[in-house]
């Protein structure tokens, strides 16, 4: 069975209703992103911090997975597919994705602020300044911030080295070390880029440019990967 690796950004998901940040000019649902996703921003101050995700877990809840996260679905029935995602929502997951790697965490889970791995599910519930875990230190949003570390990313990179076909869907390719990953690639297989903003400059070798939306692009992508 061939594999796909598939590398999503924001992008897959702004028409299911979650904003992207850099299409709204750097702000957040209009906030500075060092306030409310960064550790200086946590240190400064946790209520508005923890504020900001409890709001926009209550969006995500309401949202629902468009046809661009329903399409990747389809393509496990014909390859093995890994779903390497910068996005903290759950749409991959409830669009019915089996294999979805969280490079920047998960908005549903919550983790403790001395032991990393002291990982809770929060299930319907928010977090709250006083939220402890079992070590008596208060939870924080399971959500890699800019400037923090990225655990997840070796692992990531043996995904990739691994792929026969790589897409890559909604990202500017900006945030690293995310964007580098396509890099560890091997140099001659077909590479799917689906953005109506394609970013400059990309030299890869057997690159298929797809400047549209995810939910137009992606089944389309889908459909032909699946006729091969
Ligand atoms: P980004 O905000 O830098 O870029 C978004 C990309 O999506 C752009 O290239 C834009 O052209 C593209 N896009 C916009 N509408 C699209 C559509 N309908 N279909 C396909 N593409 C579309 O996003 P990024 O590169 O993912 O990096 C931003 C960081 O922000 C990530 O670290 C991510 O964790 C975080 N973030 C996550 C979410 C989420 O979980 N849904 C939302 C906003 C930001």
């Amino acid at each position: 069975m061939q594999k796909i690796v598939v590398l999503t950004g924001a992008g897959i998901s702004a028409e299911s209703g979650i904003p992207t940040f850099r299409d709204a000019g750097g702000l957040w649902e209009g906030y500075r992103v060092e306030d409310v996703a960064s550790p200086e921003g946590w240190r400064k101050d946790r209520e508005l911090v923890l504020d900001f995700y409890n709001q926009r877990r209550k969006g995500i809840r309401n949202s629902q997975p468009n046809p661009g996260h329903i399409a990747l679905a389809e393509l496990e029935k014909k390859y093995e597919v890994v779903v390497i995602t910068q996005n903290i929502d759950d749409l991959h997951e409830r669009g019915g994705s089996t294999n979805v790697m969280h490079l920047h965490g998960e908005i549903f889970k919550a983790r403790s602020t001395v032991d990393e791995s002291l990982i809770y599910d929060l299930g319907e519930k928010d977090i709250q300044v006083g939220d402890k875990c079992a070590r008596g230190s208060q939870l924080r949003p399971h959500i890699v911030w800019f400037g923090e570390a990225v655990p997840m990313i070796e692992q990531a990179v043996l995904e990739v080295m691994e792929a026969d076909i790589v897409m890559i869907i909604g990202t500017s390719m900006v945030v690293y070390p995310a964007a580098g990953l396509v890099q560890y690639a091997k140099k001659d297989i077909p590479i799917y880029f689906i953005d109506p903003n394609i970013p400059n400059g990309l030299n890869y070798k057997n690159l298929a440019a797809i400047p549209k939306k995810a939910s137009e692009g992606v089944p389309e992508i889908v459909k032909k990967l699946i006729r091969e």
